[in-house]
């Protein structure tokens, strides 16, 4: 722990003002360092001092024009944190939120979670405290269009590939995808998540959503439980929350609720397929808001809460970071939650995290659970660089296959000297020595 402390205090004064980047940097290093104790090669070259300091960030100014001729001015990031075993490798976000603290964090947990699945991404994470909320797709272009301005130039499909995150999907990646064909004259996997009929793969939207439940099944199968006839809290609305959503429908799962930043919906009867159909227009068509749903289906709409006061058996957030509290963790257990897994990076906050792992929940975080989005651009990237394109039921199948093997290795460096397992201790430390042992080989890079 004291080793914990003066490295903690080091990453504190050198990067000021960056609690989210602080508190991904914690949770790895509790289990990290006394990983590497007993192990000189990684303590002598300083390995996980070096990987705490981003290789090279970017910001930049992207202006833009509204549509009533308003000039707006806003911050655009790129963080390449790690190139030691790929390109670098992760998403944009574009929310009012987003910082270099937020973008540092992000960076940093992809990198963990990019070597998980074992393909070969670096890990980086980019964006803009641009808020798409409200904004006509004319504005959304312009704004595209001008972040990729300036970022075009820093990314190319070998070094740097961005996808999506929050904020940015199918529509956003379009548009850059398009300014960075015609500023670089070239037509290239330089963006993942992009429409199927200009080179995104199949499964790509599906697959954040779907590994997380992928992930799920097996944490189950290891305690003989099955997913059928549970109940299951959902956060979020969007992209991983949808797909998530599916999977659990599809294998049988009565999922209640679902939620964005207004506030939560609880629908006892369980959110079917039409239901569902439902959602994806509201929040992908017409951009609406959550509350909509509980009009329409006269269901109850909390506002101003998250949805972890409500009775069920596993818990998915899939909103954003520390959405679940100690409190939200306490009542979770005491409605009967046996598993808690991360579809959005880093949902639960340390204190959470502490309260799952003493009543031992079965609680898996986001860098293992929501791999498989990052993975199926991995295979994007492949099937770009072949001109190719898999089938859904090939994609699907190597996506579920990179998550049982994310769980096998979380499994293999997870379990603790009383025999209890952390898939937190499990994730860092199975992310960490794929990148630390490339490192090494690399030298003094
Ligand atoms: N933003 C997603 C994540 O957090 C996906 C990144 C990607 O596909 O590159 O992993």
């Amino acid at each position: 722990m004291k080793s914990v402390n003066s490295f903690m205090s080091r990453i504190i004064k050198r990067n000021p003002g960056e609690p989210e980047f602080h508190q991904a940097v914690q949770e790895v290093a509790e289990s990290v360092l006394p990983y590497i104790e007993d192990k000189p090669v990684y303590v002598k070259t300083k390995i996980l001092e070096r990987m705490t300091e981003p290789e090279r960030v970017i910001i930049f100014r992207v202006p833009w024009m509204t549509d009533s001729g308003e000039v707006e001015v806003n911050r655009g990031f790129r963080v390449q944190m790690s190139s030691a075993i790929g390109p670098y490798k992760g998403g944009l976000r574009f929310h009012p939120s987003v910082n270099l603290s937020t973008l540092k964090f992000l960076a940093f947990e992809q990198t963990f979670k990019n070597s998980l699945t074992q393909l070969p991404l670096g890990g980086g994470k980019g964006g803009s405290d641009f808020d798409p909320k409200g904004k006509s797709d004319r504005e959304i272009m312009n704004f595209c269009q001008s972040f990729m301005t300036e970022l075009f130039r820093h990314i190319h499909s070998d070094n740097d590939v961005p996808a999506g995150d929050i904020g940015v999907g199918a529509r956003e990646i379009g548009f850059m995808f398009g300014q960075y064909k015609r500023l670089k004259n070239e037509f290239t996997g330089v963006l993942t998540g992009k429409g199927h009929s200009y080179g995104g793969s199949l499964i790509r939207p599906e697959a954040t959503g779907y590994g997380l439940v992928y992930f799920v099944l097996h944490m189950l199968k290891l305690h003989q439980r099955s997913i059928d006839g549970k109940i299951v809290a959902i956060s979020g609305s969007g992209n991983v929350a949808q797909y998530a959503l599916e999977k659990c429908i599809e294998l049988g799962a009565k999922v209640v609720t679902l939620s964005d930043s207004s506030g939560y919906i609880y629908d006892q009867n369980g959110i079917d397929a039409d239901k569902l159909a439902y959602v994806m227009r509201l929040k992908n068509e017409e951009r609406g808001r959550i509350k909509a749903y509980a009009e329409r289906f006269g269901c109850a709409f909390v506002a101003g809460k998250t949805p972890w006061e409500v009775n069920c058996d596993i818990a998915l957030p899939c909103a954003t970071q520390n959405e679940l509290l100690e409190e939200d963790a306490k009542m979770l257990i005491k409605n009967g939650c046996f598993c808690v897994a991360e579809g959005a990076n880093m949902p639960c906050t340390p204190e959470a995290i502490e309260i799952f792992e003493n009543n031992d929940i079965l609680y898996a975080p986001g860098k293992a659970t929501n791999a498989g989005g990052v993975a199926v651009s991995g295979l994007e990237m492949s099937q770009n660089a072949l001109r190719l394109s898999w089938s859904r039921a090939e994609v699907d199948q190597k996506l579920q296959e990179i998550m049982e093997n994310i769980h096998r290795t979380c499994i293999q460096y997870g379990y603790q000297p009383d025999g209890r397992l952390s898939y937190v201790q499990g994730a860092n430390i199975g992310g960490f020595i794929r990148v630390a042992d490339a490192m090494i080989a690399q030298g003094l890079v």
